[in-house]
């Protein structure tokens, strides 16, 4: 393993993680509000300065049962905090955001309610209104432009709708394209020493992580249980974090790491979140008619488990040697599989989560346990980490703790690929509270003195 520090603590970020949630609206309830334990939230998580800006979203049956079945068991279950408004909500910056109707087509789908949180929704509509603010859409940056010395970004080149090439000058760029794409860009651009697991040397591309995630499916009486499985919304849920992190003895386990798993309705789509019971036809008037029979008393999480991927010498990202882009360039290459720290980690926590699913009633519970090797046809998250990950050392990260790129310093890298490996929880409030605390640090420190914020 490679795991290793961020180089920023939680305390560093507290104040812009709750800035990200209030920008947001994020509905949740506190489990610790500056150090008190607080009843009905996640008691393991760190100490808050304010509660959620929103309360949680109502729960559907199926949560609500799950809560009751996980509290019976001795645990702590609590709403998982999402982006969709339970009210209406003015944010800080005087956008209006309605209140969700947990219409059922929220994730992987844009909603039409401006309930739920994004960049269009929070914080575009005052930029756009900004005068010193201009964009351009459908424009694709093919590389970042550095002087001479390489020490020095000079701007970036993009290609426009009808493929012209135009060159942007800058004085500070920054590159937050989502993970690969940051990664991609900067090995294209020739900026920082890339990845050689061979020699365990460089920097970009290294420590590539994803999450390790399971199911539990419960078969319920339909005589006596109706999930309404289509009342949903994008993250709506009751989760436990007791098998998370630090946060339970692995002691005799033989695995370091874990998760949280819950009761998350995200959506009723047709096909993909109808299951039927095993030995079940995939197709024809059987299925058809275990569909119809399941549907409605069926527990169908979003992804019950969600566990952490840690980092390894062997899984990275580089240039695909073979497969081009549009544009001739080299396509990012992930070379990545399980080890068996996250296997058994998933083997162990998917037998818990079967276990609550069983207390809810269930009479059959299918377990989905992640096993054999990585498989991108899998449905994975998308929650791909690391490749340009931030710490103290330039020798073993790319990004110093303000994600100011060692090598060149008036280049800032945003988002998960910033992490030295996935914990076991989902990466945007971490993605969002992080870029809060550069542009902090880009704007009280660097705009003053504009060079390195850390001296190696
Ligand atoms: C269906 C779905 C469900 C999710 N659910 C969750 C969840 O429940 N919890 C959670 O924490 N996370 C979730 N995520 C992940 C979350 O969306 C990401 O972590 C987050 O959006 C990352 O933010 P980012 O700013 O780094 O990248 P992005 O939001 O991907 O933004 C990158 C932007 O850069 C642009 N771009 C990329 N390359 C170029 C280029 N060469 N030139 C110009 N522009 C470029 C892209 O068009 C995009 O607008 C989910 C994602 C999806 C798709
Ligand atoms: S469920 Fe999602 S898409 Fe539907 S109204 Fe709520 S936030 Fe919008």
């Amino acid at each position: 393993m490679t795991i290793q520090d961020f180089g920023v603590t939680y305390d560093d970020l507290e104040p812009h993680y709750d800035q990200f949630e209030y920008l947001c609206g994020t509905s949740g309830a506190a489990g610790n509000l500056k150090g008190q334990i607080l009843e009905g939230g996640n008691p393991f998580e760190g100490p808050r300065s304010r509660p959620y800006p929103n309360p949680p979203q109502a729960q559907p049956f199926s949560h609500t049962l799950f809560a009751k079945a996980a509290r019976e068991l001795g645990y702590k279950p609590f709403p998982q905090p999402s982006g969709n408004m339970s009210q209406a909500y003015v944010n800080p910056l005087g956008v209006r955001l309605g209140p969700c109707t947990y219409c059922g087509f929220c994730e992987w789908f844009g909603c039409g309610n401006y309930s739920k949180a994004s960049p269009q929704t929070t914080i575009l509509p005052v930029l756009v209104r900004k005068s010193n603010f201009s964009y351009r859409t459908e424009c694709e940056v093919t590389r970042i432009n550095v002087d001479g010395s390489g020490k020095r970004a000079t701007g970036v080149t993009f290609v426009d709708t009808s493929g012209e090439e135009w060159e942007q000058p800058a004085d500070l760029v920054i590159l937050a394209a989502f993970t690969v794409f940051n990664v991609q860009l900067l090995l294209m651009s020739g900026i920082g020493k890339p990845y050689d697991p061979v020699a365990n040397q460089g920097v970009i591309g290294r420590n590539f992580t994803h999450q390790t995630i399971s199911d539990a499916i419960g078969f319920f009486d339909k005589e006596k249980f109706n999930f309404n499985p289509f009342i949903a919304s994008g993250s709506i849920g009751m989760i436990i974090d007791e098998f998370n992190g630090d946060n339970f003895d692995h002691g005799p386990l033989g695995f370091v790491g874990g998760g949280y798993m819950g009761q998350v309705q995200t959506g009723g789509r047709p096909i993909q979140t109808t299951h039927v019971p095993p030995g079940t036809p995939r197709w024809g008037a059987k299925w058809k008619s275990a569909v119809r029979d399941n549907y409605l008393s069926t527990v169908t999480p979003g992804t019950g488990v969600h566990g952490s991927f840690y980092s390894y010498r062997d899984v990275y990202l580089d240039l695909d040697p073979l497969y081009r882009d549009r544009f001739g360039r080299p396509l990012m290459r992930m070379t990545i599989d399980f080890h068996d720290n996250e296997l058994k980690q998933n083997a162990y926590l998917t037998d818990k989560f079967a276990e609550i699913i069983k207390a809810m009633g269930a009479n059959q519970v299918v377990k989905q346990t992640r096993t054999g090797h990585y498989d991108v046809t899998d449905y994975q998250t998308t929650h791909l980490c690391g490749g340009a990950i931030m710490g103290t050392d330039p020798t073993t990260s790319a990004l110093n703790r303000y994600l100011q790129m060692w090598d060149v310093p008036n280049l800032f890298v945003m988002g998960a690929s910033a992490f030295p490996q996935n914990a076991g929880y989902n990466p945007t409030g971490t993605v969002g509270a992080l870029a809060y605390w550069s542009a902090e640090a880009i704007r009280t420190q660097y705009l003053k003195n504009p060079g390195p914020l850390v001296h190696a």
